[in-house]
């Protein structure tokens, strides 16, 4: 089978874990005969460098008549005088416009080899954590009228039931296919919104009678998620709340350079970039974790391409490369074999092999 994946590099370290990627799905499509068509467009700095413009209309084009996007990371100092719009960055929150990407997910998981940069005891921890975070991305406050007059500014928080159904549809899917348990993250008992959501997640949860529900406020979640992370399989809510929760969970497997994602639209159309940003400090230095956009890959495989199989073959490679004690310098701990970027990524395409 034939696949159409458009790639964004970006910035800083961007090109250097992207090729590493690419390499992985090569490798993916040699042992399993599918043929995946690269084609590489310019968003963020490099677009600004060589067009003018942070989204050249063409990428929005070639991104739109592919099966999916694979991105790195854009921004960097050189661009950080740049007004608002202009900015790198903005490209990213247009294209996710553009093509209509609402649901975000977010995988924590943590690795058992990875457990010493968990900042959380190990007693909590126990073997590992593996959480999915599914966050609606285009509405809620963030999307709402906003303004300001002089000492006085306003932010309007709205949700549809259409658009909390269809990502609670999404949430209750990827549950499916875990340890069916979705968790649904509001603020209800103040929040007419959250009332919407909760009521909307629970007609929504009556096609999925298999799959156990249960609803948390959001403050209460940002405390569960440190007192015991283990309770939880999949965590459903809205855009500000999955921003801040999100990040949370990332972060209680202590590894920035190890945490995929992916933006999905309708048709299991989807972009698929790591969590951190373009790391100007170690770019062109080949010291840069690949891990991340690797696994950022395998979501790719399994989510838009439904090539379940070839993605576990892919996270089962970082695993074992992970197993065999090989790291880049930020997972190291203390580890004998630490590796660049090229390096690792040719360890992860020796054990898909
Ligand atoms: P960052 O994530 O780029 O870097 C934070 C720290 O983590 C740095 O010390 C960096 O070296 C390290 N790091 C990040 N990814 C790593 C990896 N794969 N391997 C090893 N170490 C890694 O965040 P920042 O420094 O706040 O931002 C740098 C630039 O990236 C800024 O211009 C920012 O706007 C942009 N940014 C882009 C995205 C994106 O493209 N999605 C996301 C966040 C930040």
């Amino acid at each position: 089978m034939k696949y159409n994946i458009a790639i964004i590099k970006g910035d800083g370290i961007g090109p250097e874990i992207v090729d590493e990627a690419l390499k992985v799905l090569n490798s993916i499509g040699e042992k399993f005969g599918h043929e995946f068509c690269f084609t590489e467009v310019l968003a963020g700095g490099a677009a600004i460098d060589q067009t003018g413009e942070n989204l050249p209309l063409e990428t929005i084009e070639v991104c739109k008549a592919s099966d999916a996007v694979l991105l790195g990371a854009v921004g960097g100092p050189k661009w950080d005088s740049l007004p608002g719009q202009k900015r790198p960055e903005k490209a990213l929150l247009a294209i996710r416009k553009e093509l209509n990407l609402y649901a975000n997910i977010r995988p924590a998981v943590m690795f058992k080899e990875l457990k010493e940069s968990c900042p959380i005891k190990d007693e909590i921890i126990g073997e590992g954590i593996d959480i999915v975070i599914v966050r609606e991305l285009t509405g809620g406050i963030y999307f709402g009228e906003r303004n300001t007059h002089g000492d006085y500014a306003y932010d309007k928080m709205e949700y549809k039931k259409a658009e909390i159904e269809r990502i609670a549809r999404r949430a209750f899917e990827i549950a499916a296919k875990r340890n069916r348990k979705v968790t649904s993250v509001d603020k209800s008992n103040v929040l007419d919104t959250s009332r919407l959501w909760r009521k909307t997640v629970e007609e929504v949860a009556e096609e999925y009678r298999d799959i156990r529900l249960n609803h948390m406020y959001v403050d209460n979640a940002a405390m569960q998620l440190v007192i015991n992370p283990k309770q939880f399989d999949v965590i459903l809510t809205g855009n500000m709340f999955g921003d801040i929760i999100s990040d949370e969970a990332s972060m209680i497997t202590g590894s920035i350079g190890m945490l995929p994602s992916a933006s999905l639209g309708d048709n299991n159309f989807g972009m698929y970039e790591p969590i951190h940003g373009s790391a100007p400090d170690i770019a062109g230095q080949n010291k840069a974790n690949p891990i991340a956009t690797i696994l950022s890959a395998a979501m790719m495989l399994r989510y838009t391409l439904g090539l379940e199989k070839e993605a576990d073959v892919v996270e089962k490679a970082v695993q074992k490369t992970l197993e065999e004690g090989y790291r880049t310098a930020d997972i190291a701990k203390g580890h004998e074999k630490v590796l660049g970027t090229r390096e690792i990524g040719k360890r992860i395409v020796e054990f898909i092999d």
